[in-house]
This record gives structure tokens, sequence and C-alpha cells, in this order.
């Protein structure tokens, strides 16, 4: 950025000064010279006139006093005056070179044809003009031409000094607008270099820096959205300490029963065979509730992964629904609750069938889990022309106002003893809602304590790859 702009600023100081002195310098010049040849033309039609009353052209009457009036002209503007008859033959030249000669010119031509006009040699520094005599006649018929030549020589001279002094002035201007610009850079580019160096920081690991750049609204909006950026990222960070240590503990709680059962085991004498049995079984049941959390967790990571590895078809959903409700009727029936199936419309849904089964079979099985004995378990399928509708209600003890959210957060218990009891992980609505949100859907629950709970899944019918996900509600 700092080289671009600096070659700006540059351009747009510098490029409009070096044009504008280049355009005075030639107007300089053509003024110059325009005014000499006024002067001269001047003087020319001064002598002319006075050539003409004393009837300079007719052979017998030249008037001495005009030859020397042509010689002092001529010596003024520091030039040549040649007088030409209409014979085109030289009567007068100043430097007494061409008297007798004859001088057809095309200036000379053009005078005798009524065009008098100047003529300008830039190459040899010199102009010619040419200055009609008239006769003392009443007619005043031409009959001769007065041409002047003067050199420019002088004039360039003096046009290229002022020239000269110009370009040095150019020359300061440029160094100056150099520096200029060169500070102009630096000072606009600051507030770029102060957060740089702050990112910098953040780069080392330093997440905790104040990033504040107010100097213009760039910088201000690009602080805001690095502060965001590094808000969100401190969360993840601090959701993934809090996922490894809820991990740790939930994994080590299995083994420190069985190290405790097997402890108490080891340091008995005589152990009855039953006790063994009993223990072992403990021990057994402990291992299978390690192995549930780890397949839990390995679930979760697969689909933390990538949207793409979902593995869509087109299924029937009432068809699912009932399979999951046939596997999950046993535990129903043991603690005699009633589980119902109500299926509005038949439904056919592009979804990835083992993610979507094992989302809807956490529903239907935590609804069966924090139940009360004998109540019962409603599973309503309907759709609409986008979305079909999967709606588990039940007559369980219901979650409080305040932990309905976090009831999705992986590891997060209303109850701890009855979730450890039922053989919970505290994973299952973390799964269920990613697969949900995978699928581009939304799960929305409504509870309250000791009365019930219903969770309504909402999700597409077809399933368009890479849309937007829709918010959670
Ligand atoms: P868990 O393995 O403990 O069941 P989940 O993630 O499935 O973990 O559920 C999280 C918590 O939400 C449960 O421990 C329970 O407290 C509460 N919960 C889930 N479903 C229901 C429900 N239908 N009725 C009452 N509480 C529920």
């Amino acid at each position: 950025m700092k080289v671009p702009l600096f070659f700006l600023f540059l351009m747009t100081g510098f490029f409009p000064m070096y044009i504008l002195g280049k355009v005075t310098d030639q107007s300089f010049r053509q003024t110059q010279i325009d005014s000499r040849v006024m002067e001269v033309q001047n003087q020319c039609l001064i002598i002319s006139n006075r050539m003409s009353r004393a009837d300079y052209m007719s052979e017998d009457s030249r008037d001495a006093t005009v030859d020397v009036e042509l010689d002092t002209i001529a010596d003024i503007f520091n030039g040549r005056i040649v007088v030409v008859n209409r014979n085109f033959k030289v009567i007068k030249d100043t430097f007494r070179l061409a008297e007798g000669r004859t001088h057809v010119a095309e200036e000379v031509i053009r005078c005798f044809q009524g065009e008098s006009g100047s003529r300008l040699e830039r190459d040899k520094h010199y102009f010619a003009l040419a200055v009609p005599v008239y006769g003392n006649t009443e007619e005043k018929n031409i009959e001769g031409v007065l041409v002047a030549t003067a050199s420019t020589e002088n004039l360039m001279g003096m046009a290229e000094r002022v020239s000269e002094k110009a370009a040095f002035f150019q020359m300061m201007a440029f160094w100056l607008i150099v520096l200029s610009s060169a500070a102009l850079v630096m000072i606009l580019v600051r507030p770029f270099n102060s957060l740089q160096k702050v990112l910098n920081r953040v780069a080392d690991g330093n997440l905790d820096q104040v990033i504040s750049e107010n100097a213009y609204k760039e910088t201000r909006e690009l602080s805001t959205a690095i502060r965001n950026t590094l808000t969100k990222l401190k969360t993840v960070d601090q959701s993934r300490d809090e996922f490894v240590s809820n991990v740790s503990h939930e994994l080590k709680t299995p083994i420190t029963s069985i190290r405790v059962l097997a402890d108490s085991l080891m340091s008995m004498e005589e152990v009855p065979v039953e006790l063994y049995r009993e223990f072992m079984t403990d021990i057994s049941d402990e291992i299978d509730r390690e192995s549930k959390i780890i397949d839990d967790l390995l679930s979760l990571v697969k689909m933390d992964k990538s949207v793409a590895e979902l593995n869509v078809v087109q299924l029937d959903i009432n068809g699912l629904v009932q399979q999951i409700l046939k596997r999950l009727r046993p535990i129903a029936r043991k603690r005699n609750v009633e589980l119902i199936f109500e299926s509005i419309r038949e439904v056919t849904a592009d979804v990835d069938e083992v993610k979507l089964s094992l989302a809807i079979n956490n529903l239907v099985e935590n609804a069966i889990k924090y139940n009360v004995e004998d109540g019962w378990v409603r599973v309503t399928l309907d759709a609409d022309h986008k979305f079909f509708y999967v709606k588990v209600s039940d007559s369980g003890i219901g979650i409080p106002e305040e932990f309905q959210e976090q009831v999705f957060e992986r590891f997060y218990r209303v109850d701890k003893a009855r979730s450890r009891e039922t053989g919970g992980t505290g994973l299952g609505l973390a799964i269920t809602r990613k697969v949900i949100l995978m699928h581009h859907g939304a799960v929305r629950l409504v509870s309250k304590e000791g009365e019930g709970s219903t969770f309504i899944v909402r999700i597409p019918l077809s399933y368009i790859p890479g849309s937007r996900q829709q918010p959670a509600s």
C-alpha cells in the first residue's frame, strides 16, 4: 500500500506542475516573439507611410532622410530592412549587400498581392515580415515592399534563461513533493502499522491484546471485526478446554468405579462366588458405560468434520420412525411407558438414514428415560410442502426453563445422578442437534418442569448440499 500511495501522491503533486511549467514556457516564448513582431511591424508601418508620403519608390525622388531612418530602425531592432520595387529589385538594403539584386520571396509576392504578414523561422532563429509601400497617388497602388528580418536569438536566449530558472524551481519542488509524499504516506499508514503490530502479538499467542485503532472508519471497522473474531476464538478455546476436561472426567468416572470394585474384591479374603459375580457384573456395566461414552464421542467428532459426510438417500420417514419405536418398545415396557406413534401423513425425504435414526432415537429414548412410571410418549410425524416435522412429547419430569438451552450442550445433564442411573452420557442431545443442523433443519424444545417435554424437529424434505444452515429455534 505504501509504494502505490507514494507514487500516487508524487504523480498528482508533480505532473500538473510539470505540465504547467512546459505550457507556461511555450507561451512565454510565443508572447516574446509576438510582441517583437508587433513592435517591428509598427515601426515598419510608420516608415512605410513616411516612404509613401515621400514617394520613395519613384526612382527620381529618393529621399535620403528616409534612407537614414531605415538604417536607424534596422539598427534599433538589430535586424535588416530591404526595400523591393515592383520589378522585385532591391532598391535599398540596410546591410548594403543586395542592392540592385532581384529578391523574389514568398512574403514579397504575397505582399504585392495585398496580403502582408510575417514568417517565423524557428530553426534559423529569425523572422521576416513584409509591409507594402504605397505610391503617392490617389489610387494607393502598392509600389514596393519593405521586408524586415530580425533575429530571435536574443529573445530565445532570454527564454532559455527563464526556463533554466523554472527547471531549477521545478527540481526543488520535485524533491519537496517527494519528501512530503513520503511523510504523508507514513502518517496515513501509521494506524495500519500499529494494527499490524498488535496482530503480530496476537499471532504470537497473546489473545488478550487491546485492539482499538480508531484513526479511520476502516481501521475502526477492522478493529471491531478482529475483536469479534478474537472473542469467538477465545470462546472456542475455552469450550475446547472445558470439553477436554469434561471428557477426561466422564471417562474417569467408570474407571474409578471399576478400580473401587476391583480393589474391594482384592482386599477381601474368602469371597463368596455370588459376591464375585455381582461385582463382576457391576464392572462389566461400567465397561459398557465407558464404551458408550467413547462411541458417542466418536459420533460427535465424526459429525464435526464436514457436511459432505452426510450419506443422503430418499427415505420413508414413517418407516424409519416405526423402526426406532420398535427397537425402543422393550425399554418403554420395562418402565410401563406407553409409546404412541401418530402419523399425520406419509413422508419421504432426503436424509442420512443412520444419523437421523440416531437423532430421533436419542429423543425418544430420553422421553422414556426421563418419564414417570405408567407415563406416555407420543411421536407425531407431519409435513408441509417444504419441511417434515417430528414431534416427541412425553409425560415426564420436564426440563426447568433455565436449563432448556443448556441440555443441548455436550455433557450437560439436569440431574446428573438420574442420567447416570439411566446410562446417559450427556452427549445424546448434542448429537441430535448436530445431526439436525447437518440436515439444515432446526430443533425446538417446549417443556415445563413436572409436566413433560416436547421436542419439535423440523427438517427440509429435500437436501441441498452447501445451502445455509437454518438457525436452531
Ligand atoms: P443423557 O445421556 O444424560 O440423557 P442427553 O444429552 O440426551 O444426555 O440429555 C441431556 C439432559 O437433558 C439429560 O441429562 C436430562 O437431564 C435432560 N433431558 C433430555 N431429554 C429430556 C426429557 N425428555 N425430559 C426431561 N429431561 C430431559
